[in-house]
């Protein structure tokens, strides 16, 4: 049987970076599952879907064809066969993805989408509802947090380079939002899988957190 890692927490503790090494040390297959809401996201704001319209957002979700292609274990996400990676990090995304995440009919597509990757391939899969949503039966399961002001510089280096004008407030405020927003919400709403074994990577170096994971998958 194929094995399925799920790595859960809130948002930038270092899931992604945590799934990609992982990944490439295993040679499972990574993928990111914040993308893809980020990616439904960016194409709700393009053509100014109202979210409250589940009529009309369940239509809009079969126009929506997401593909991921690896290349050295960075995922690359293409909306209707367009790379759209960068731009699924912006603000405008990232705010209101948490809003995009909460509809019923989005998480029913994303979440079938998702357990056809891992039905038949060794996968690493980072979100929010993957070890209790998604994979239920994952054979590993870890649920990462990080003290919120580490997370928000964090981020904030990352983003920095492509977004000069952003600030350190605006980016812990996004992150304190989308938290508050995504461990509320009504449908599989952010928690611990009972099962799942908690990393607070504060601070753990990225090697530490590789090898943190590594001895709890290894037989
Ligand atoms: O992982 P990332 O921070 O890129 O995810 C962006 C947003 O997508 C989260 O804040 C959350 O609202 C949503 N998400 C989700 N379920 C997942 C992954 C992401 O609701 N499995």
């Amino acid at each position: 049987n194929n094995i399925v890692v799920a790595i859960d927490g809130y948002s930038s503790c270092g899931k992604s970076t945590l799934a990609k090494a992982l990944a490439k040390k295993l040679h499972f297959i990574y993928v990111d599952s914040g993308a893809m809401y980020r990616a439904v996201t960016l194409y709700f704001l393009r053509n100014n879907v109202d979210l409250q319209n589940e009529t009309q957002v369940a239509q809009v979700l079969e126009n929506i064809h997401l593909n991921f292609h690896s290349r050295d274990y960075e995922s690359h996400i293409t909306l209707n066969d367009e790379e759209v990676s960068e731009e699924i990090r912006l603000m405008p995304v990232s705010e209101n993805v948490s809003a995009v995440s909460a509809i019923h009919s989005v998480r029913v597509e994303m979440v079938k989408q998702q357990q056809r990757m891992g039905k038949s391939k060794n996968i690493v899969m980072d979100g929010r509802d993957i070890g209790t949503v998604v994979f239920p039966h994952a054979q590993v399961k870890l649920f990462m947090t990080a003290d919120p002001k580490i997370r928000a510089e964090r981020r904030y280096k990352e983003l920095l380079p492509k977004n000069p004008d952003i600030s350190l407030e605006d980016v812990f405020e996004n992150l304190a939002h989308r938290d508050y927003q995504d461990t509320t919400r009504k449908e599989s709403p952010l928690t611990r899988a009972d099962d799942a074994i908690i990393l607070d990577n504060t601070d753990l170096t990225p090697d530490e957190q590789l090898q943190f994971a590594l001895d709890r998958i290894k037989p």
